[in-house]
């Protein structure tokens, strides 16, 4: 019998990351410099990454190998566990396998470590004393603090404001953990204070904290950058996860016919997906399935072009899948889906048919996370329910046909810092958002013209 949860062993953790760019069916387009529109050089990019991130970014070597000092921190919390939804099963009455990666388990209650612990470490060794980052809910910001405060960096964390206000739980454990922490606009950068100047009472966007984190990098030599989602060495640090759940379906003979995961910036789907898309990309047949929200649907319903990445315009201009850099997404509760733009790698693997790419709406979603949690016990954060959402509604059209297919998805996090959604959703309060056609198209207008 298949137990319950599955571990691995500390020595049996995954020793190097996969890098898809070794693999792609079609390589990625360049990233353009957003002043001269030629192609990013890693002089571009020394002003907020230290060379061995800019390293990654643009490596094809398929293995690469994980520095010590990152395993050992990795060892606070995995390998995590891949659990067997038995419970969840019974529950839908399926004949489907569902099992779940457990990332909740981190100290910062999701993914978002495995890159900020890998990111903070090659900052480290490079001579950094500080970094500065975004952050919307806090997620990324409490991952950065617990990985700047693991390798003694300060950090400055840039957190939209009305999160600042709204969502004070995560502030203090970004607080605790040592990091300074400024709600976003502020006024310690330039494109914080020309939004103030029109408007003292703005609430602020995750693009427009970008702008301002990256503007504090870019102007303090002793200070870099820290993206949590998105570029491609954060995706390849996010891929232990996809190794370690392999090799733990591997130790009771299972390989999923569908692999799931929510899909923000792409970190924690492609953190699961890529090991399994290596295989798909040498014949195997598995369904591999990014969901996101109705809300801001960027895969579903956005344009593969060359776009910003944050409203200032400010950061390079990537290939990808975007809604435009202005587009202001509604205020639904998964705030980690919230993002304009899609992973540059993510983009092309749909663009190519190898990622089937799902949208959906908050009011099933909170649902499905009832049901997992009423099962499995497991509060999951709310980007989460979306990837339950999915896999419920394919366990549910097995339960019609018979299939008995083998269901992977990624439980990017736990929903402890949330519960004013879940009030909310209990409450009647929450609705659905489908954003209109015609305010897509706006956004679309302001796209970069780009001669190449
Ligand atoms: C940030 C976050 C996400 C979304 O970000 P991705 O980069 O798309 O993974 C999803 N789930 C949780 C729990 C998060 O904290």
């Amino acid at each position: 019998m298949i137990p319950y949860k599955i571990h691995l062993e500390e020595h049996e953790m995954p020793t190097q990351w996969y890098n898809i760019q070794a693999d792609l069916p079609n390589p990625l387009k360049p990233s353009l410099n957003p002043q001269t529109q030629k192609p990013l050089t890693p002089d571009d990019l020394s002003a907020i990454f230290p060379m061995p991130l800019i390293l990654q970014e643009v490596s094809t070597e398929r293995w690469i190998d994980i520095p010590e000092d990152i395993l050992n921190a990795y060892k606070l919390w995995r390998p995590s566990p891949v659990h067997r939804a038995y419970n969840l099963e019974k529950a839908l009455n399926t004949p489907a396998k569902i099992y779940y990666k457990q990332e909740g388990v981190s100290p910062a209650g999701s993914h978002k470590p495995n890159t900020a612990i890998a990111q903070a470490y090659y900052n480290k060794i490079s001579g950094i004393k500080r970094l500065a980052t975004e952050t919307g809910a806090g997620q990324w910001g409490s991952a950065l603090s617990l990985a700047c405060s693991t390798f003694g960096l300060e950090c400055t964390v840039y957190m939209v404001k009305v999160s600042y206000y709204q969502k004070p739980y995560r502030r203090s454990l970004m607080e605790v953990w040592g990091a300074n922490v400024i709600p976003s606009p502020s006024d310690q950068t330039n494109s914080g204070r020309n939004i103030l100047e029109k408007d003292p009472d703005a609430m602020g966007s995750l693009g427009l904290a970008i702008s301002e984190a990256v503007e504090d990098a870019a102007t303090k030599e002793d200070t870099n950058y820290s993206l949590g989602s998105v570029l491609n060495h954060v995706l390849l640090h996010q891929t232990i996860i996809g190794l370690e759940s392999k090799a733990q379906l591997d130790k009771v003979n299972e390989y999923p016919d569908v692999v799931v995961a929510c899909c923000g910036g792409g970190s924690n789907f492609g953190g699961i997906a890529f090991p399994f898309l290596y295989d798909k990309i040498n014949g195997k047949d598995i369904d591999i399935i990014a969901v996101e929200p109705a809300a801001c649907p960027t895969l579903t319903r956005g344009e593969f072009t060359y776009d910003y990445g944050d409203t200032a315009r400010l950061t390079p201009l990537v290939m990808m899948y975007t809604l435009g850099h202005d587009f202001v997404p509604p205020g639904i509760h998964a705030g980690g889906l919230r993002y304009h733009g899609e992973s540059p790698l993510v983009s092309q693997l749909v663009k190519d048919n190898l990622v089937e790419a799902r949208a959906v709406n908050q009011l099933g979603c909170f649902e499905a996370a009832l049901q997992f949690t009423r099962n499995e016990g497991i509060l999951p954060a709310p980007e989460t329910s979306h990837a339950i959402r999915t896999v419920i509604d394919l366990a549910l059209e097995c339960k019609e046909s018979g299939e008995e297919k083998t269901i992977l998805f990624n439980l990017s996090g736990h929903g402890h810092f949330d519960l004013t959604a879940y009030d909310d959703y209990l409450a009647g309060k929450l609705k659905d958002y489908e954003y209109p056609e015609e305010e897509i198209k706006k956004s679309l207008q302001d796209l970069p013209k780009i001669n190449l």
